[in-house]
């Protein structure tokens, strides 16, 4: 059961051979019975509640392809009902009172909510190490990272603990977890999705998505995430172009002409050979289905990192400032005055990697650095944003690998956070372009040791390319079967 997607789930809904309540069950069984770590809450009564009005509604006849499969949200998304702590101690117990859009219209739609997914603090991060409840294992090798911030959600996806998963990517969330635990996965054009309820990180760069099997369940969850909502000021409207949309009208489209650009500085140094070899061979797959290959350049990648690192952080610092221990979150047990208990909450709430970037984000921004920094990095982000429009102008999409290398160890990089920074390097850039980029299972690779560990193909495309992304990581999983592939034992 937990093998099949979620085109193939819906179909076994609709022919009333399983019902929204055992197909709950059997993923709330696998839940408890995981080791990964990758739930942080789970309530079993309020999700077969859930499946139950799923049910109710297969007997009015009034269900649509979505009611009655499960979904797990990564814990950044608020839930009314189950915790929603952002991976911190500091909303250890945090129950919200409201849900995130996100989460609203999943319900709507008649989804079940299997619970929250553990992921990096505040979704800083890129193994999921960052985590005040511990890390998440990779179901593909328990000795690797499943990647981050939206470790828990690609790990349950990967070990089928659930179909469907929400992620968000700020830098590289959605897709380089996604590529470590070789699941699909898709981060929208910037705006599309609304961010209310999105427990913020950096918010010109945060942006909600799906995670799932293959790249028609992930249409399908698209369909019902994307849309204007006005309680996110920097929601793009209907006018702008963000209407709910049929995200699976492109699947079939073939790829013959199809003009693929590959940019020269995501082949360079620091590429692993085994990533490399997964990449350059799905490429040569797309040519067999007809597509060609361009030449392109994108001559300010490596300028990417030092400018995210600049911007997020300032972002964060300003977004974090509201965890004073006095609205809400956790307060200090023991303090002198009013000062202190902001000082003694917020260092006792947040995790080293959350204080560093604080620390960098009001660094850059204060009086006398603000020019040299932040000014600076926001003038070089649009040249960036610049590069890809003339990019584009050569091709129709651009592909590459997401990451470096395949998964790192658990423990590697931990005492070493530059050097996860420097792992960013290729999903950076979309993410300060505010463009789409997906990330679909390619191959494996070795890793340093033992085991295999997954290879992601990274597709970046114009603002509101989504569909045609899609159609593109569709037509290849036909022909492709890296994306059936499940960890041993699953
Ligand atoms: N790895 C990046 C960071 O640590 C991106 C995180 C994200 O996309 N949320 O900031």
């Amino acid at each position: 059961m937990h093998t099949k997607t979620i085109k193939q789930l819906s179909a076994l809904l609709h022919a009333k051979q399983v019902s929204a309540t055992e197909l709950t069950q059997h993923y709330l069984q696998r839940a408890a019975a995981s080791d990964l770590n990758a739930f942080l809450h789970i309530d079993p009564a309020l999700s077969l509640a859930q499946a139950g009005a799923a049910d109710a509604r297969f007997a009015a006849a009034s269900a649509g392809p979505l009611t009655g499969i499960p979904i797990a949200h990564k814990d950044i998304f608020v839930t009314e009902g189950w915790r929603s702590t952002a991976g911190s101690k500091m909303l250890a117990n945090y129950v919200s009172p409201f849900n995130a859009t996100v989460v609203e219209r999943f319900g709507q739609a008649g989804m079940v909510t299997l619970g929250k997914l553990n992921c990096d603090e505040f979704a800083m991060g890129s193994s999921n190490q960052n985590s005040a409840f511990g890390a998440v294992l990779n179901p593909w090798d328990k000795l690797a990272v499943p990647g981050g911030s939206s470790g828990g959600s690609a790990a349950a996806i990967a070990a089928r603990i659930a179909p469907a998963a929400t992620a968000t990517d700020t830098g590289g969330s959605i897709r380089q977890p996604a590529s470590f635990c070789g699941v699909t996965g898709i981060k929208p054009t910037y705006g599309r999705v609304s961010r209310f309820g999105m427990i913020a990180f950096a918010s010109s760069l945060d942006q909600g998505g799906p995670m799932a099997q293959t790249a028609e369940d992930c249409a399908m969850l698209l369909g019902e995430m994307v849309g204007f909502d006005e309680r996110d000021s920097t929601s793009l409207t209907a006018a702008q172009g963000n209407v709910r949309e049929d995200f699976t009208r492109d699947l079939a489209e073939p790829l013959a002409g199809l003009r693929i650009g590959v940019p020269k500085e995501y082949f360079g140094e620091g590429l692993a050979s085994d990533v490399e070899a997964a990449v350059r061979a799905a490429l040569e797959q797309f040519v067999k289905l007809g597509a060609t290959l361009v030449d392109i350049s994108l001559p300010k990648t490596s300028q990417s990192i030092p400018v995210y690192y600049i911007i997020a952080p300032a972002e964060a610092s300003s977004n974090l400032s509201r965890f004073d221990g006095v609205r809400y979150g956790h307060r200090a047990s023991e303090y002198k005055d009013l000062a202190d208990m902001y000082k003694k909450s917020r260092a006792e709430g947040f995790g080293r990697e959350v204080q560093r970037r604080i620390m960098v984000g009001t660094y850059v921004l204060c009086h006398g650095y603000y020019d040299a920094y932040y000014l600076k990095a926001q003038k070089i982000r649009r040249l960036i944003a610049d590069d890809f429009q003339a990019a584009l102008a050569s091709c129709d999409v651009i592909m590459g690998p997401v990451a470096p290398t395949v998964a790192w160890d658990l423990g590697e990089k931990t005492d070493d956070p530059v050097s996860a920074y420097l792992a960013d390097i290729y999903t950076l850039s979309t993410s300060l372009a505010g463009l789409p980029g997906m990330s679909i299972p390619c191959g494996f690779g070795q890793g340093d040791k033992n085991g295999q560990r997954p290879v992601g193909l990274q597709i970046i495309g114009n603002y509101f390319a989504e569909a045609k992304l899609l159609g593109i990581a569709h037509q290849y999983q036909q022909v492709t079967d890296w994306h059936t592939r499940a960890p041993a034992g699953v």
